[in-house]
């Protein structure tokens, strides 16, 4: 994770002997403060749609809860946003880039950014904690990864701001035009940052919206724009069902869309835009090998493994759900793992200690379910450390399953929760072979003792990341993103910035 070099100036809350994780490493308990969150996490009854610089009513008047998927709690009510509202966000937003945004020297622009990252980085504890009643997972998480990384991509991106002109030798980057974004639950601030960061360094504007399970966090972050000053409309929040996410992707005054979201969903936009000239992005989904060697440091590859498929409860995009390994070590790497498995803790996502929080609903804790009883029908092993369910909210243990085959769904299909399919292999051109049996092509992680063989899988993977002897590590220099039905575009880098501008 970078480290960002701390602003002198700001006064900042009291920061209470906590060490950024160098790497997320579920159990190394002691490296944490013990006490209970107590940041007050500032949230209103109610949130409105962020328009034009104000928060305004819904035309429709309506409203929907956002829940606490560890307690079922009702957090707030946002406002739903309807197709008046949508074309409401796009006149400000064509608006804000005509007369303002879209002229502003780079330089300026920056200035923005930086300061939004600051705004951000002061009220850092306040949106870890909201990010963690809103979404369920771990405040460790919240804390040490998505509010930092978050605001370590507007420092990036506001680092570019001023360098466009000289991105490609004699030739200028120019902003598109206004870019609509739809984002998905797992990392809702992180992807707020992720897409409206390079979408404004290169000096475009922004309608976005969050997904419904998961609003707080973006209503949130447009006080922060307030804040900051951004001129109006610069970037504009609609909250709303997927349907208003459906009338934003496919709005005539959308220069570019972006998505971040299921295949599934990420489908149905394409097609809805197939015959306009947008330019597009999608990050989808993923179902990733993680791949270990007989020569790896095992006990490191079990951490590795650990983080890759439980970190955010494993509803990540690039999670390392298709464990594949050397058959040799296969029962050592299976019995370490179980150990370490057992002293997880599935809890209360705001304790400190809680490794593994609550499932952002209870559809998808549903449809977790289901996939372990298809695991299990179809003859997999299924293993899960002993665990009580609480009376209140949406938990779900660690879980493994040995015996996976091929042709297994749970092999096969994006689970999206902390479950782990383990297959085995015995030469290296079957472990390659396997690993990108895949619809998919997102992540893959490689763990061996030997440079040319790291060198020779991250080739031949077909994945848009390749980690070695590491997964789950992120950087905003670093471009992300996939192949075949994960996608295409990148976010992140030099190359994410690209998708959001053009050659002139
Ligand atoms: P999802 O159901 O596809 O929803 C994503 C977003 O799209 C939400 O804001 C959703 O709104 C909206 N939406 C739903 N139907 C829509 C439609 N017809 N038109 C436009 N927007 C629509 O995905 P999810 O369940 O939130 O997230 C999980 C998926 O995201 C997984 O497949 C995961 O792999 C993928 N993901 C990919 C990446 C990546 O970088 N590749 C990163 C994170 C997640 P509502 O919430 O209101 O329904
Ligand atoms: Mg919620």
């Amino acid at each position: 994770m970078p480290t960002l070099a701390p602003e002198k100036k700001t006064a900042r809350p009291a920061n209470r002997g906590h060490r950024p994780a160098p790497e997320l490493c579920f159990g190394d308990l002691w490296e944490y403060d013990p006490s209970p969150e107590t940041a007050d996490p500032k949230l209103k009854p109610r949130y409105e749609l962020f328009i034009g610089g104000k928060f305004v009513a819904p035309a429709s008047g309506k409203y929907f809860d956002s829940i606490n998927p560890a307690n079922e709690q009702k957090i707030a009510e946002l406002a739903l946003g309807g197709a008046a509202d949508v074309d409401a966000a796009y006149a400000a937003a064509q608006h804000a880039f005509e007369t303002v945004w879209g002229k502003m020297p780079g330089k300026e622009r920056g200035k923005y950014l930086f300061r939004i990252a600051r705004l951000l980085q002061d009220r850092a504890r306040e949106f870890a904690v909201a990010e963690t009643m809103d979404n369920g997972k771990p405040i460790r998480e919240t804390r040490d990864f998505d509010v930092p990384m978050a605001a370590a991509h507007f420092f990036y991106h506001g680092g570019w701001a001023d360098k466009l002109d000289y991105v490609a030798p004699g030739r200028r980057l120019a902003p598109l035009g206004v870019v609509g974004q739809v984002i998905p639950w797992n990392f809702p601030l992180l992807m707020l940052a992720w897409k409206i960061a390079p979408a404004l360094a290169a000096g475009n504007c922004v309608v976005i919206k969050p997904a419904t399970n998961t609003p707080i966090t973006a209503v949130k972050l447009a006080e922060i724009f307030q804040d900051a000053g951004l001129p109006p409309g610069v970037v504009n929040v609609i909250t709303g069902s997927g349907s208003t996410g459906g009338l934003m992707m496919a709005h005539p005054t959308a220069a570019k869309i972006a998505f971040t979201g299921s295949t599934e969903v990420g489908k149905v936009i394409m097609r809805s835009v197939a015959d306009t000239d947008k330019k597009m992005t999608m990050e989808l989904g993923g179902k990733a090998a993680n791949i270990v060697f007989d020569d790896a440091p095992l006990d490191q590859a079990v951490e590795g493994i650990v983080n890759g498929i439980f970190f955010n409860q494993g509803q990540v995009c690039c999670a390392g759900s298709r464990l594949l390994v050397h058959e040799s070590v296969a029962r050592t790497i299976v019995a370490k793992l179980k150990n370490r498995l057992r002293v997880l803790r599935v809890g209360d996502p705001l304790d400190k200690n809680t490794d593994l929080g609550a499932i952002v609903s209870r559809a998808q804790l549903d449809s977790i379910q289901a996939y372990l009883d298809i695991g299990v029908k179809e003859g997999a092993e299924m293993w899960q450390p002993p665990f009580r369910r609480p009376a209140k909210g949406f938990f779900m243990p660690p879980t493994i399953f040995t015996g996976v085959t091929q042709s297994h769904r749970i092999a096969r299909e994006e689970i999206f929760g902390p479950v782990l399919s383990i297959l085995t292999f015995r030469t290296v051109d079957e472990a390659i072979e396997k690993a990108n049996n895949t619809a998919y092509g997102l992540s893959a992680g490689v763990w061996t003792d030997k440079g040319s063989r790291i060198l020779k899988m991250s080739t031949e993977l077909k994945a848009g990341v390749v980690w070695a002897n590491t997964f789950n590590k992120f950087d905003p220099t670093s471009p992300f993103g996939g192949y075949k039905e994960s996608g295409f575009g990148r976010e992140g880098g030099r190359q994410g910035l690209l998708d959001y501008a053009k050659l002139v």
